[in-house]
């Protein structure tokens, strides 16, 4: 049906890897850019360019000749996909989507605008600006820019923290009593056809602002979960979203929603929608970004996802060690076959299905128990 399509991916991560997966299906032709010789995806594409997505150059030699440009990352050129959609090409999501979610401070201002709930921050140029909110601590400081997995947020607890503060363009954020972290997966298509994955719950460790796992259905209560798939179907709408769009959010010890972070492309928090779920993220957005109709995005069984860490830990032993992760029942290990080694990095995640949400649970304990 789209032999002749040809579709390219900005970013060959393991994202980039699972889209590929999914496009097979669907009999599609995948070219990636990504600046890593040995970015994950390399190895499952022949048309694989080497080439940094931010820059304006690469992303315009890459994009020429292509029929529609998708992202797995958002750190991509904007005014290069401009200049794309001009000769032709079709960019989803569009580039001012990307554009607006690119910076935290403008992502902010948005969802405002559009009377969304988000926690209370204000933009500032470096860490000298801190000193003004010294008697306003303990605050939340994130870059604005090129944040990921906690990497570019902390917690300033006193003023003896502004030093070792970043020293970059940030926003800084009311500290949020958080009873909860969920997100919520949903995708829109250019004839405003909307759907919406159920919220998953994040749980993440007490001193890094790393996942532990993440569970699908979430366990909180039916009113919150119904305001919070409204809260991301207003979002969708309101960017006038084409692709997928993953928007954290938190439910607050009083039980409010606030909006946290949006992610317009697939994210760790859907990756059990292709075990767990009818129609997996990243079919889902092949189908957005190609105009066919959404697949439904019902959750068909309870399910827990884990990354996998790299660790010195997970290295005695490692492959003994996924051995054991495949003998757990309903147990679906994915392995991104990252090159090269840097301690704390995803190098894989395992999901499991089951009948209930507490045998899931209880796999979380001998999947922490096999790679820790
Ligand atoms: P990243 O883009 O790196 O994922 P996030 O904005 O999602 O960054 O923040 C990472 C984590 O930091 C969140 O999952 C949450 O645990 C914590 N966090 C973020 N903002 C706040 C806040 N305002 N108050 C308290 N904790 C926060």
């Amino acid at each position: 049906m789209f032999e002749n399509l040809k579709i390219g991916i900005l970013g060959g991560g393991q994202l980039g890897a699972m889209i590929i997966r999914h496009a097979i299906d669907f009999g599609l032709r995948v070219s990636i850019m990504d600046k890593d010789p040995h970015a994950p995806c390399s190895r499952y594409t022949s048309s694989f360019f080497c080439g940094d997505p931010a820059s304006f150059e690469a992303v315009l030699e890459f994009g020429k000749g292509l029929d529609v440009i998708t992202i797995e990352k958002e750190a991509v050129n904007i005014n290069a996909l401009r200049h794309l959609e001009k000769q032709g090409v079709r960019v989803f999501p569009a580039p001012n989507t990307i554009e607006v979610i690119q910076d935290k401070f403008t992502q902010k201002q948005f969802l405002l605008s559009h009377h969304i709930p988000v926690a209370p921050g204000e933009a500032i140029q470096g860490k000298n600006d801190l000193y003004r909110y010294e008697n306003k601590l303990p605050l939340c400081l994130k870059k604005r820019r090129d944040g990921y997995d906690g990497y570019g947020v902390m917690v300033l607890k006193t003023k003896e923290d502004i030093p070792t503060a970043f020293d970059a363009p940030c926003v800084v954020e009311e500290l949020v009593a958080i009873k909860h972290e969920i997100s919520v997966i949903v995708a829109r298509n250019e004839y405003g056809a909307v759907e919406c994955y159920d919220p998953v719950m994040m749980v993440f460790s007490e001193e890094k602002f790393i996942l532990d796992y993440q569970i699908a259905p979430a366990q909180i209560n039916e009113e919150i979960l119904k305001e919070a798939i409204t809260l991301a179907k207003g979002i969708a709408n309101a960017l006038q979203l084409v692709g997928i769009l993953a928007v954290e959010m938190f439910v607050t010890k009083d039980n409010k929603l606030l909006v946290n972070e949006l992610a317009p492309r697939p994210h760790n928090s859907g990756h059990h929608t292709i075990e767990a779920s009818t129609t997996s993220q990243y079919e889902q957005l092949l189908r957005a970004i190609l105009g066919l109709p959404l697949g439904t995005p019902r959750l068909r069984f309870p399910s827990l996802m884990m990354n996998i860490l790299e660790s010195a830990i997970l290295d005695t032993d490692k492959r003994g060690k996924l051995k054991r992760l495949l003998d757990i029942p309903g147990a679906h290990l994915h392995w991104y076959g990252k090159e090269g080694k840097r301690a704390g990095r995803k190098v894989g995640h395992v999901t499991v299905t089951d009948d209930t949400i507490e045998n899931v649970i209880a796999k979380a304990e001998s999947i922490r128990k096999i790679l820790n």
